[in-house]
């Protein structure tokens, strides 16, 4: 345990000590199962039962109304970005909320599949904020509106859903997924892969609505079809096994040790305000990317003076065991990702040490 660093990767990221060590201890041997989770059947009941907590876990910690379902695919994220306009477009138009790299990359996927438009696209002001209710653009015969809840290279959270009237939200939740409570009969899709906040890269969770859900569309490939994934329980093919036990286990240790998404949402807010802090203090010497409306709990962004002092930050931090904190190559500049698992100690010393850099070299 000695040798474990503090994490700020982006993704796959930091998870619970409490949830490897439980996946250590139970590695060898599942508890009155005489195998491992990596050896044993997706068919048989001890597998079906980690799925179904897994589900139940899901639903109580969002509060997800029966006329949802829960879903485990594969492919990431980035193949709900074709899977989401395959399944729900059907002939009309969706309108597409652009706030950074991620939902940038959502569209133009979304384009191959059909007619989508921009309501609002950051991509001229550097993607630093999110739109104001009178500046979005939206088609109220849309199909839906697409947004991402928390733009992960860019550090911009969406502070609460944008208004869209009868037009229901799909969200590309993966990097802040299970960061707070959401008033989830706002969505129509939620979707999130788990190596940011939830687990282990392989798996993505998809609550979608049951209505969205349609009838079986027999020209579209079977394991690109909601309705069928939702049909076979998330076993039309062998599910990500491992990927859906760990999730299992995050979840548990949300409900049972952290106490619920409130609770957690009052330590992500705590957590992320102890760095905000040190930019906004530092006159200048650290410089925010995202706006103060908009700044992200999980992924915070910011600059210093030159890139030869940014070269020193990130190799002074790293003797510290604060490791990760170099931003995307796309920006620039410094990411401190700061997800569910990364303990608050991790973040207060990440931001002593931004003090003490500060004060040494302003
Ligand atoms: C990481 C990330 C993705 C891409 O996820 P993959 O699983 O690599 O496809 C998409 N959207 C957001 C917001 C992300 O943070």
């Amino acid at each position: 345990m000695d040798d474990r660093i503090f994490n700020f990767s982006a993704g796959p990221a930091v998870l619970p000590e409490e949830v490897l060590l439980k996946a250590q201890q139970d590695l060898l041997c599942l508890p009155g199962v005489g195998a491992s989770i990596l050896e044993i059947s997706h068919r048989g009941k001890p597998f079906t039962a980690i799925l179904e907590a897994a589900e139940a876990n899901l639903r109580e910690l969002l509060s997800i109304p029966d006329a949802y379902r829960v879903l485990f695919l594969q492919g990431g994220s980035r193949l709900q970005f074709s899977m989401i306009p395959m399944n729900l477009l059907r002939g009309r138009s969706a309108d597409y909320i652009t706030t950074g790299t991620w939902g940038a990359k959502a569209y133009t996927e979304a384009k191959r599949e059909g007619s989508v438009r921009q309501a609002w696209d950051g991509k001229s002001s550097h993607y630093q904020s999110v739109p104001t209710e009178d500046a979005l653009e939206l088609d109220p015969e849309a199909a839906y509106v697409y947004f991402t809840s928390n733009e992960t290279i860019q550090g911009v959270q969406f502070p609460q859903e944008p208004q869209t009237g009868d037009v229901p939200l799909v969200c590309d939740a993966s990097s802040d997924f299970l960061c707070r409570p959401l008033d989830m009969p706002r969505y129509g899709v939620l979707y999130a892969c788990a190596q940011k906040n939830a687990g282990p890269a392989g798996v993505t969770a998809v609550i979608i609505r049951e209505e969205m859900l349609g009838d079986l569309d027999e020209k579209l490939p079977g394991m690109l079809s909601y309705r069928n994934h939702a049909d076979n329980d998330s076993c039309y093919n062998t599910p990500p096994t491992f990927g859906i036990y760990i999730l299992k286990l995050v979840t548990d240790w949300l409900l049972h040790t952290v106490g619920g998404l409130e609770k957690m949402y009052a330590l992500n807010r705590d957590k992320a305000a102890l760095l905000y802090q040190q930019i906004d203090s530092s006159d200048g010497f650290y410089t925010p990317h995202a706006h103060p409306d908009c700044r992200s709990l999980m992924n915070v962004t910011f600059r210093l003076p030159n890139d030869e002092l940014q070269s020193q930050f990130i190799e002074q931090a790293a003797d510290r065991k604060l490791h990760s904190l170099k931003g995307h190559r796309s920006v620039g500049g410094i990411r401190a990702s700061i997800y569910n698992a990364m303990p608050r100690e991790g973040v207060e010393r990440l931001a002593e040490f931004m003090s003490e850099f500060c004060q040494s070299h302003r």
